[in-house]
C-alpha cells in the first residue's frame, strides 16, 4: 500500500496491476438488455483512467473509448441543477437513501411523489423537469456542461440509444405520471422523457469523465479553467449524495468497500470521486443487481486499498 499521490509511473504501474487482475478475474454480472440498444455492447470491455488535480492523467485498458453513460448522466444534471435551481430543488426531491431498485414506484406512492433522491429514476426525472422549466432542451445543456468540464467538444448523446430507451420507457414514465398526480411535475411528461432519455445517452469515456468530474475533488472549481462550476457547500452535497444513493440500494456496501462518493449507470461505467487529489472512473458493462458494474467496482476497490484514499480515513 501506497498513499497517494503517487508518481505518473507509479499510477501508471497500479492501473496496469488492476487492469491485470480484473482481466484474470471470472466474468461476473449481466450487460443490461432492458434497454435494447445497450444488449449488444461487448461484455468483455474494460477501461479504467484516473485524473488528477495537477491536470495528469493516466489510463489503462478501453478507457479512451466512448460508452453510453446512463445514470452518469444524473450526476451532471445535478449539478447543472444546482447551478439554476439552487436549494429550491430540494422541495421536489429528497436527499435520502433507497433500498429500492433506481426503478421503483414503491416509495414514490407512500411518501406523495417526493423522490427519495436525486439519483433514483424518478428523482433524476423530477431534476429534468426542473431543467426543462429553465432550458429549451435540457439534454443539450447536459451536454454543454460536459463538454466544458471535460473539454472535448466531440461529447454528444446517442440518437439510438435515446429512441431505444424512450420505446420502452413505460415505467420512467408512469412514475412521471405519478409524481404528476401529486403535482411534482410541472411539463409535459412525453416531452421530459425524451429529454431525459438524450440525457442518459451521452456518450463518454473513462478518460473525458474523470477529467470532467475534477471540480467535485476541488471544492467546485475545475482545475484545468479554474472556472467555479458549484460552490463547496453544494460540492459537499452532492458528494454526500453520491455517497449515500450513488449506487441506489448497493449504496452502503459501496462505501463500506470502497469508501468513495461514486455514481454508477447501466452501461457499465463507475465514476468516484477522490476529494484533493483527483477523479477515477472505470467502465467494464456486466452489472450486479443494483445496475453497477461488477469489474468497475472491483478496479476502484483495489485502487482504494492499495492507495489508502477512502474518504473515511
Ligand atoms: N436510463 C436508465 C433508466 O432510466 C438509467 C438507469 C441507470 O443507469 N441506473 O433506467
Amino acid at each position: 500500500m501506497k498513499p497517494l499521490p503517487l508518481r505518473q509511473t507509479e499510477l501508471d504501474s497500479l492501473l496496469q496491476k488492476i487492469h491485470l487482475h480484473v482481466n484474470s478475474a471470472p466474468r461476473r454480472g449481466q450487460v443490461a438488455t432492458y434497454i435494447p440498444a445497450l444488449a449488444s455492447v461487448d461484455a468483455n470491455k474494460f477501461g479504467l483512467a484516473v485524473a488528477t488535480l495537477d491536470g495528469n492523467v493516466s489510463s489503462v485498458g478501453d478507457a479512451a473509448e466512448p460508452f453510453s453513460i446512463q445514470s452518469i448522466s444524473k450526476l451532471f444534471a445535478l449539478v447543472l441543477a444546482c447551478k439554476t435551481i439552487g436549494s429550491d430543488l430540494w422541495i421536489r426531491v429528497d436527499r435520502m437513501p433507497s433500498s429500492n431498485q433506481f426503478n421503483s414506484l414503491i416509495e414514490l406512492e407512500i411518501e406523495s411523489g417526493k423522490p427519495r433522491n436525486p439519483f433514483v429514476n424518478a428523482g433524476a426525472l423530477v431534476v429534468s423537469d426542473c431543467l426543462s422549466s429553465r432550458f429549451v432542451q435540457m439534454e443539450s445543456a447536459v451536454v454543454h456542461l460536459i463538454r466544458e468540464l471535460t473539454g472535448n467538444p466531440e461529447i454528444n448523446y446517442d440518437r439510438a440509444v435515446a429512441a431505444s430507451e424512450m420505446a420502452v420507457a413505460h415505467r420512467n414514465m408512469a412514475a412521471a405520471y405519478l409524481m404528476k398526480s401529486f403535482s411534482n411535475f410541472a411539463n409535459p411528461v412525453d416531452q421530459v422523457l425524451k429529454a431525459y432519455c438524450a440525457q442518459c445517452a451521452i456518450r463518454s469515456s473513462c478518460i473525458d469523465l474523470a477529467r470532467g468530474a475534477l471540480f467535485l475533488a476541488n471544492r467546485g472549481v475545475c482545475p484545468s479553467t479554474k472556472k467555479v462550476v458549484i460552490s463547496p457547500t453544494q460540492t459537499h452535497q452532492v458528494c454526500s449524495l453520491m455517497t449515500s444513493s450513488g449506487t441506489y440500494e448497493s449504496s452502503g456496501e459501496t462505501s463500506f468497500t470502497i469508501g468513495l462518493p461514486v455514481k454508477s449507470g447501466v452501461g457499465g461505467g463507475l465514476l468516484g470521486i477522490i476529494p484533493g487529489y483527483g477523479a477515477i472512473c472505470a467502465w467494464s458493462p456486466s452489472l450486479d443487481q443494483s445496475g453497477t458494474s461488477v469489474a468497475g467496482l472491483d478496479a476502484l476497490q483495489q485502487f482504494v486499498a492499495e492507495t489508502d484514499c477512502s474518504v473515511f480515513l
